[in-house]
């Protein structure tokens, strides 16, 4: 874990025995448990590629490319936030497009916002934006006729006087100078134009499984399909954590399928 860790900017308050003020924390007590534990070398760096038949990854860090030898290797490398490409946002970023609202409230507060996204982070961010970030308008964008969130979000965003929902919408394009000031929308084939402060992105994430596409089974999302035991079709590569959950992914699934792991792989080193 790590990757997801560093976005979590609230209290985590459903990991067993353990309530973290953030993300942060969380990452600062699990690195002192490992820093108890032996026989553990840690390396800094991408992994650039990985061979889980003969059993080898290659590591890009401050010491250049190396390449690791190993019986078994475990993916953990969770999932990123999906971006918009079309239309492409990557320019406006930064200047009141963004992908996340707490972590950067500054960039939402008093402005009137447009949300793109139809689930539950789409729904919860307007929810927030509205109540605690003065925004006057809050317009959640979602292609789809239905909204995909929890249905206690959607009702109560369609009771509050602030939000705006806009089912089967498109975003076609964004408009302003230095910072965004507005954007189009295609909605039942007509193009309105709504004037707003901030964009907020919320699509959803993709699983990081592209450095094992064609080593293991993949499901049509992308997430590494493994068995009852986290391996994967790769005979010496198991996966954990987010790219292998497609559903309700969590710190305690990932932390038990690790448990998991680790024990089938000391089998499989040793078998009896
Ligand atoms: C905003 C937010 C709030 C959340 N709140 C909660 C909560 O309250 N409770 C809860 O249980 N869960 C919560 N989650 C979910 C939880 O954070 C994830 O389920 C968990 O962090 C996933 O762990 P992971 O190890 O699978 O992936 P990650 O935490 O994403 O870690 C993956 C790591 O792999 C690294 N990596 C990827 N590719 C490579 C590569 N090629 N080379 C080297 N390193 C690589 C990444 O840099 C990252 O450090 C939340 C998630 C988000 C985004």
């Amino acid at each position: 874990m790590g990757g997801q860790l560093w976005m979590i900017h609230k209290e985590i308050p459903d990991y067993p025995g353990l309530v973290c003020a953030d993300g942060a924390e969380m990452v600062e007590r699990m690195e002192a448990h490992l820093a108890m534990l032996s026989g553990i070398e840690r390396i800094v760096g991408e992994v650039t590629e990985i061979d889980g038949e003969e059993g080898w990854v290659k590591i890009r860090g401050g010491q250049g490319e190396e390449v690791l030898g190993a019986e078994a290797v475990v993916l953990a490398t969770g999932m990123v936030r999906r971006r918009l490409w079309e239309p492409d946002l990557r320019a406006w970023e930064g200047r009141g497009v963004e992908y996340t609202a707490s972590g950067a409230r500054e960039a939402f507060v008093g402005q009137r916002v447009c949300i793109v996204g139809g689930g539950d982070g789409a729904f919860e961010n307007a929810l927030w934006l509205a109540d605690t970030c003065d925004c006057p308008e809050v317009t959640v964008s979602s292609r789809g006729e239905a909204f995909r969130a929890r249905r206690d979000f959607v009702e109560q965003a369609k009771a509050h006087p602030k939000i705006r929902l806009w089912a089967g919408s498109v975003l076609e394009g964004v408009e302003g100078s230095d910072r965004i000031e507005a954007v189009f929308l295609r909605i039942h084939g007509e193009i309105q134009r709504l004037e707003v402060g901030a964009l907020l992105i919320k699509i959803g994430f993709a699983p990081q499984s592209q450095r094992v596409v064609g080593q293991c089974r993949l499901d049509p999302q992308g997430y590494v399909v493994v068995d009852a035991t986290q391996r994967t079709s790769s005979p010496r590569l198991w996966a954990v954590g987010d790219v292998c959950t497609p559903i309700d992914p969590s710190l305690s699934v990932c932390v038990g399928q690790g448990c998991l792991a680790a024990r089938e792989i000391q089998r499989f080193l040793r078998p009896v």
